[in-house]
């Protein structure tokens, strides 16, 4: 590959360092100046560099500007989500706990027999908590997060797939522990060709299959969670690489209790007895938890609105003019916010868990 030592040995900084770095701008940096693109690049190149103030082998042939993009938009830094913010799947924790933050933890117990996966499928209805649970596995086990919707991959980086794909896993390699998050993953490897299948995303796929077996043998501490709302597109090959898959089905009863909860209590003032609690949850059956979200959020407005309504001006309401949240309001919200999940979609999800899951 290419050095950062020119051919007669003389130092080339990173920036210009592999001749790559020429035209080809995307349009999401056409708005940044030249300058401040530039800097930025430095800036995290320097990052990157190791106590040598080499750039790590790895990363010295992809272009400077894709890796500022996995470093700024694609990595975060601070995924802020504990366990403790999720509510129920009890199950999907003691799994996830076991499988991947222990040997993540601890690398030199799990090896041999007991070396972990790499691969961990997350799926089931949208807004279940797949996101929180690829965040909080980051922070539990002190690793970097790298989230990337693989529609994006097809859509925003056309033609570009494949570089960015590399430098991910690139930039990843660099930041272990690391927990790759790939979110509609079944957009990146599914089983369908589609008419029009380009060469360009099957190259895509190829190329991401190969960064997957290329940390799966290894010792590399980096973790693929991939998301997906349609497992049944998921190949052959994609179910052989998610080795585990767990389902992450429709808050129960409980749980939907305890996000409503739990989201009140952060800002305070409601009225809303056991009872009352009680009878929502069972007016939200088939909710999601982002439902149950956008429910409360609904909801919440009702006292605002209601003071409005009696003429205070919104610049000079004080917090005090407004009434706790009720149960009217939740029966108002209901008939806002409906379910975005279909009875007859769960059935393809217990299906195919049935099938190919990991129960245990
Ligand atoms: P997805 O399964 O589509 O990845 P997310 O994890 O992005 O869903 O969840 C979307 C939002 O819905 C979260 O930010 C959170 O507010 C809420 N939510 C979903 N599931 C849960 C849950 N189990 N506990 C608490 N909040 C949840």
């Amino acid at each position: 590959g290419f050095s950062r030592r020119g051919v007669r040995g003389n130092f080339v900084p990173p920036i210009r360092s592999n001749g790559n770095n020429t035209g080809n701008v995307t349009s999401r940096n056409a708005g940044k100046g030249d300058d401040a693109m530039d800097d930025s690049i430095k800036r995290c190149m320097e990052l990157l560099c190791g106590p040598d103030g080499e750039l790590p082998e790895k990363l010295r042939n992809l272009e400077p500007r894709l890796i500022e993009h996995v470093s700024n938009e694609i990595m975060d830094r601070d995924p802020n989500v504990r366990w403790d913010d999720i509510a129920g799947l009890d199950h999907a924790k003691k799994c996830v706990t076991e499988m991947v933050i222990w040997p993540l933890l601890r690398p030199d117990i799990f090896k041999g027999c007991r070396s972990p996966g790499r691969g961990l499928l997350l799926f089931g209805p949208p807004g279940t908590g797949k996101t929180m649970i690829g965040k909080a596995i980051a922070g539990e086990a002190k690793a970097t997060f790298f989230y990337i919707s693989a529609s994006s991959l097809t859509s925003k980086w056309i033609g570009e797939g494949e570089k960015l794909v590399r430098a991910l896993f690139g930039v990843a390699s660099c930041r272990q522990p690391a927990v790759i998050f790939v979110d509609e993953i079944d957009s990146l490897l599914s089983q369908r060709k589609s008419e029009g299948e380009h060469e360009s995303s099957r190259r895509l796929k190829t190329q991401f299959l190969i960064e997957m077996e290329g940390f799966d043998s290894g010792s590399e501490q980096i973790l693929l969670i991939g998301a997906t709302n349609r497992p049944q597109e998921l190949d052959e090959a994609a179910r052989r690489r998610l080795t585990k898959r767990l389902y992450i089905p429709l808050p129960t009863s409980e749980a939907r209790s305890w996000i409503i909860m739990n989201l009140l209590e952060k800002d305070g003032l409601f009225n809303l007895s056991k009872e009352d609690i009680c009878a929502i949850c069972k007016l939200t059956e088939g909710y999601s938890g982002s439902d149950m979200k956008n429910l409360v959020k609904d909801a919440s407005m009702g006292p605002l609105r209601e003071a409005l309504k009696h003429g205070i001006e919104i610049t000079k309401l004080k917090k005090e003019d407004m009434r706790p949240v009720n149960l009217q309001d939740f029966e108002k919200a209901l008939q806002e916010v409906r379910p975005s999940v279909s009875l007859n979609e769960l059935g393809t999800y217990e299906k195919w868990n049935e099938q190919f899951g990991s129960l245990s």
